[in-house]
């Protein structure tokens, strides 16, 4: 999937996705497409969806940013993207 990162990126964290409970994933940027005049310019259109992946995996999926929301370091693990899961060695204050 084609791209654009979004300077200053609005998702700098993981974020979780409605109707993907449990794994954190990456923003990666605005999803683009080439429409009928990128041979001539050179840029894509973009759909409207972000272009994420899940945290240890670099495969790309669109999502509708209504269904993107915000997620605390930590909320979830870095090594297997898991939330709630706390292997990852992060020091996390036990409230
Ligand atoms: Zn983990």
């Amino acid at each position: 999937m084609n791209y654009e990162q979004q300077d200053p990126d609005p998702y700098p964290d993981a974020v979780q996705i409605d109707g993907h409970a449990g794994v954190a994933w990456y923003v990666l940027g605005l999803e683009t497409v080439p429409d009928v005049d990128t041979e001539w310019t050179g840029t894509e259109a973009q759909t409207g969806n972000l272009v994420c992946v899940m945290v240890g995996d670099d495969r790309h999926w669109a999502f509708d940013p209504d269904d993107v929301r915000t997620l605390a370091r930590a909320d979830y693990c870095g090594e297997c993207g898991q939330i709630g899961c706390g292997h990852d060695g992060m020091d996390r204050d036990e409230v």
